[in-house]
């Protein structure tokens, strides 16, 4: 699992786990309903103990819905369920059921104990549940073994249980590499329509999202964020003279520079070209003024070199708040305004400039 998708991977697993405390709830409902079921058959038959133990199954079944119902954890849905049926289980073995045919509920645990935990957890499980039916079928003289069977039930009920537990086991192991795979693809994917091949940033694609995503979180908190339109100066030239793949080697460089300056909360894009776009959260205008002028400085102090060529990269950028404008598309057009008024003034700067800064920078070199 590469590390870009840890995120994506933890949504993909919250994802399954709400999904199976769904089947989980459907499941509860069906087995309180058989066991209303078959108890009401046990009460018929006159085997009123049978018929009470059954129906008595029903209220651990119903508590732990109750309690899933109100705290949502899955992990006490789970171990509830799988707790109750074990026991549900033991006692149909050891009592014989209806006519020794208890055991054959045991055919329902080995799909249900792999697709509740994982393979070597329900190994364990299931080796347990082995376990408790050997003791019953050995001793049954024990005070609670009230059924006794055949050599010929139990040797085949053992190898047909290992039978259908070896299968489950393979199919879900399977099951788990293929759908592995497939969310790693996925994935992969996802993370390639995000990023810029060359640099690694954000795409346009993914920024446009971003921006959208932080305007709504603005709307709904009030939480201010700017934006800082970058441009390298006179990049032409840098191919021109250079070539295309130092142009190229000069713009990864440059996207490692972002991001040692920027926060982890921020987001840098290659917005297209030679241009970059950063989407700073939780940011008004000076203080990303202050960053972009950190970033502006950083980049002329960098020796962005090519094949032992020195480069002479330096950028210019337009920075907006959310509080000047009242769209993106607005604060786009005004970092844009912004940038060709630092173009303007001579590039390497960051426009529009508060007085500190234009007194700090008035000597900036210009490209
Ligand atoms: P200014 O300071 O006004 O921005 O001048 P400039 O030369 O940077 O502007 P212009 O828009 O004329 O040129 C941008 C150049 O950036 C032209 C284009 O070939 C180059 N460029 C855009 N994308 C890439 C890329 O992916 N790799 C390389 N090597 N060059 C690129
Ligand atoms: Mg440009
Ligand atoms: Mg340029």
């Amino acid at each position: 699992m590469t590390k870009y998708s840890t995120l994506g991977y933890q949504a993909a697993q919250e994802r399954e786990s709400a999904q199976i405390s769904l089947v989980l709830t459907w499941l509860s409902l069906a087995a309180i309903l058989t066991l209303i079921g078959i108890g009401a058959k046990a009460w018929s038959s006159a085997h009123y103990s049978h018929a009470f133990a059954l129906w008595g199954f029903i209220l651990p079944v119903a508590a732990n819905m109750a309690w899933f119902a109100i705290y949502r954890n899955r992990d006490v849905q789970k171990t509830g369920l799988l707790v109750t049926v074990s026991f549900l289980f033991t006692y149909l073995i050891a009592s014989g059921g209806e006519s020794n045919t208890g055991p054959l509920w045991f055919y329902v645990f080995p799909p249900l104990v792999f697709f509740l935990t994982n393979l070597k957890t329900g190994t364990l499980i299931l080796l347990l549940v082995y376990l408790v039916a050997i003791i019953v079928f050995q001793f049954p003289g024990l005070p609670f073994v009230q059924a006794e069977y055949s050599s010929d039930f139990k040797l085949r009920f053992f190898a047909t249980l290992t039978f259908e537990s070896i299968f489950c086991f393979v199919l879900e192991a399977s099951r788990l590499k293929a759908r592995n795979e497939l969310l790693d693809l996925a994935l992969t994917h996802e993370h390639a329509a995000k990023t810029d091949e060359l640099t690694g940033l954000s795409n346009r694609r993914d920024i446009l999202n971003r921006l959208s995503e932080e305007f709504s979180r603005y709307q709904r908190t009030g939480h201010h964020f700017s934006i800082v339109l970058i441009d390298l100066d006179l990049f032409k030239n840098i191919n021109d003279h250079y070539g295309h793949s130092a142009g190229d080697a000069a713009l990864k460089q440059f996207a490692i520079v972002v991001q040692s300056v920027i926060r982890q909360t921020d987001v840098a894009a290659r917005w297209g070209g030679e241009e970059f776009l950063l989407l700073l959260p939780d940011t008004s205008l000076i203080p990303a003024l202050t960053l972009a002028e950190r970033l502006r400085s950083e980049v002329a102090r960098e020796n962005f070199s090519f094949q032992g060529q020195d480069l002479p990269i330096t950028i210019s950028a337009g920075v907006c708040s959310i509080s000047q404008a009242d769209s993106i598309d607005n604060m786009l057009r005004q970092a844009d305004l912004h940038l060709y008024s630092a173009k303007e003034a001579g590039r390497n700067r960051i426009a529009p400039r508060v007085r500190s800064q234009a007194a700090d920078t008035q000597n900036a070199p210009s490209a």
